[in-house]
Formats: structure tokens, C-alpha cells, sequence
């Protein structure tokens, strides 16, 4: 379960979007500590009243977020029911890792990408140990702390996965892909951890091209096609990385890695001898 936060505790500031069933503000917690009132900037991710179904499964989100600690996963600092269901989590200050990467890819230099990635993979990491399904990684799941800049390295905290998967419809879920695992889109029964290593292995080809995924804009019939032919995403020029992404991206859920094997593998990579590449993009486009 998780901390209920009074709904006098909270100020609410600007509207920064929304997700599929949400809306995301700006605002901040007054805490009590004794007799001293502190005021905490947050996050507040509303549940769109009028999906009332998806309610509980969003706070099943609100739940997990609650059981687990690490720095590279958001922390939540509970849920406030006031008529909506608020989560109330830390503000990530620099948003979404793809508004960024769109925003200044080109001169984004691998290094830095390696590091997030490797981030990525010590939540992802460290949730395969607990046993606990994400369900829905994607860079825009992915949110910058610290941009690092001038040889200081970047620092980012997954967020939390928001409603399950296993409560969309088809078309949401065909929307998802190719971040959502192929298997699940066919049996929703079949969502496990290995789904988490196919959604991390798009989200690393997502990172290292610069945050564009052409296979997203496609019209419903084609994504599902590019599935049932099983086919791939063009290999990046990175080999070594092409080869990862090959492998987290298997068709065959229990031939993909773990992610302490990702681990291993995403520090073997030296990115000085790419560094020299202006582009990591696919070769074949
Ligand atoms: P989904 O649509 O996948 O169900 P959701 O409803 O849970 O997702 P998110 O995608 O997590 O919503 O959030 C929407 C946007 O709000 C993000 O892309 C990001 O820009 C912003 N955002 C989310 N969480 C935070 C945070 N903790 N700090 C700062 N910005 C955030």
C-alpha cells in the first residue's frame, strides 16, 4: 500500500501535459516535521476521472512505486484521493528524455548516452531482481534529473509505468509498438519480465538514434505487421550495440538477456572510438 497524503498538504502549480489516462501538474507538498513545514516541489499525475476501470490498475502503479527504493527509479511520495486519484511524486526537473533527445540529439555524444542507458539498466536491473514487471519503458518513461553537461554525466529516474498494460485495448497497445513486446500483443497473459528487456532494447535504439522512431508513425496495419513478420529494427552502426539491441529485441522471450548480462555488456562498450561518428543513426533507413 501506499502513503495517503491530505489533499490541504498540496499547492498546485502549472499544467505540464498529460499521459494516456492522465494529467500532469507542477506542484508542491507542504510536510509537517515536527513544528517545522516544508515545502517539497512535486509532481501531481491526476487519474482521468472518466476512465474509472483503469483506476485501480493505476493505483497498482502507485503501489509498486511505493514497495521499491533505488536512485534511478522515481520516488513517490504517496497518493491522494480527492475525488481523483493523485499520485504525488518527486518533480523530475528536466522532463522526458525524448523531448530532449528531439531537442538536442545531434549533439548529444555517446558517452553521454551510454550513461543513461547503463542507468536505465541498474533500475531495470534491480527490479528483475525483485521480481517486478515495469511494463511500459519507453525514453518517455525515461526523465532527466540532471542534463550533465561540460564533462559531468547526466543522471535520470524511470518513472513510474502509469496504467498497466494488461488494461488497454488493442489499438492502445498496437500504438505502443515497437516498445510494447510482441508476445504480450498477441496473449495479454504473457506479460513478464522478459517483456521489460524487448521494451528496454527499443529504448536503447530510441536513445542511440537521436529519439526518433520511424516505425511509430506507421498507420496500425504496418506496426502489426512489422510484428507478425518478425521483423527488426535497422541495425545501428554501432555493431557491438546493434548486437545488444539484437539480442534484448529476440522474438523468443526467454532467449533475451538479463539485465545483468545488459549490464555487463553496455560497460564493455568504449564509446572514445565512436565518439568520431557525428552519426550513430541506422545505416539503412
Ligand atoms: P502513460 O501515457 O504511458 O500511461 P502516464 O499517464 O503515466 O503515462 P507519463 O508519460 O509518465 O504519464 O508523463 C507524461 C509526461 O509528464 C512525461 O513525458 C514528462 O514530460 C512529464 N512527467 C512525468 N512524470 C514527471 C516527473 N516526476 N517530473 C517531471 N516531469 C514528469
Amino acid at each position: 500500500m501506499f502513503h495517503k497524503i491530505p489533499a490541504d498538504s498540496l499547492e498546485w502549480h502549472e499544467n505540464l501535459g498529460h499521459g494516456t489516462f492522465t494529467k500532469i501538474y507542477r506542484g508542491s507538498r507542504l510536510d509537517k516535521v515536527e513544528r517545522e513545514t516544508h515545502k517539497v516541489e512535486v509532481l501531481l499525475k491526476v487519474m482521468d476521472g472518466t476512465h474509472q476501470n483503469c483506476i485501480e490498475s493505476f493505483l497498482e502503479a502507485a503501489s509498486i512505486m511505493s514497495q521499491v527504493s533505488h536512485q534511478h527509479l522515481v520516488l513517490l511520495h504517496g497518493v491522494c484521493m480527492a475525488g481523483d486519484s493523485i499520485m504525488v511524486q518527486e518533480f523530475v526537473r528536466w522532463g522526458a528524455l525524448d523531448t530532449h533527445l528531439r531537442k538536442c540529439g545531434p549533439l548529444v555524444p555517446a558517452s553521454w548516452k551510454l550513461q543513461v542507458a547503463k542507468q536505465l539498466s541498474y533500475a531495470l536491473n534491480y527490479l528483475e531482481d525483485k521480481g517486478i514487471i515495469h511494463g511500459n519503458i519507453s525514453s518517455k518513461k525515461v526523465l532527466l534529473a540532471r542534463k550533465g553537461a561540460g564533462g559531468s554525466p547526466p543522471f535520470i529516474k524511470l518513472s513510474d509505468p502509469g496504467v498497466s498494460p494488461t488494461v488497454l485495448t488493442k489499438e492502445m497497445l498496437t500504438d505502443r509498438i515497437p516498445w510494447v513486446a510482441p508476445e504480450y500483443l498477441w496473449d495479454t497473459k504473457l506479460l513478464s519480465l522478459e517483456s521489460d528487456k524487448w521494451s528496454f532494447g527499443a529504448t536503447l535504439w530510441e536513445i542511440f538514434s537521436g529519439g526518433t522512431m520511424p516505425i511509430s508513425t506507421l498507420e496500425p496495419a504496418k506496426k502489426l505487421q512489422f510484428y507478425k513478420e518478425k521483423q527488426q529494427l535497422p541495425a545501428l552502426k554501432w555493431t557491438e550495440l546493434a548486437t545488444l539491441i539484437g539480442q534484448c529485441m529476440e522474438y523468443t522471450p526467454h532467449l533475451r538477456p538479463s539485465f545483468r548480462a545488459i549490464i555487463r555488456d553496455l560497460n564493455s562498450l568504449i564509446t572514445s572510438d565512436y565518439e568520431l561518428l557525428s552519426d550513430l543513426s541506422p545505416s539503412a533507413m
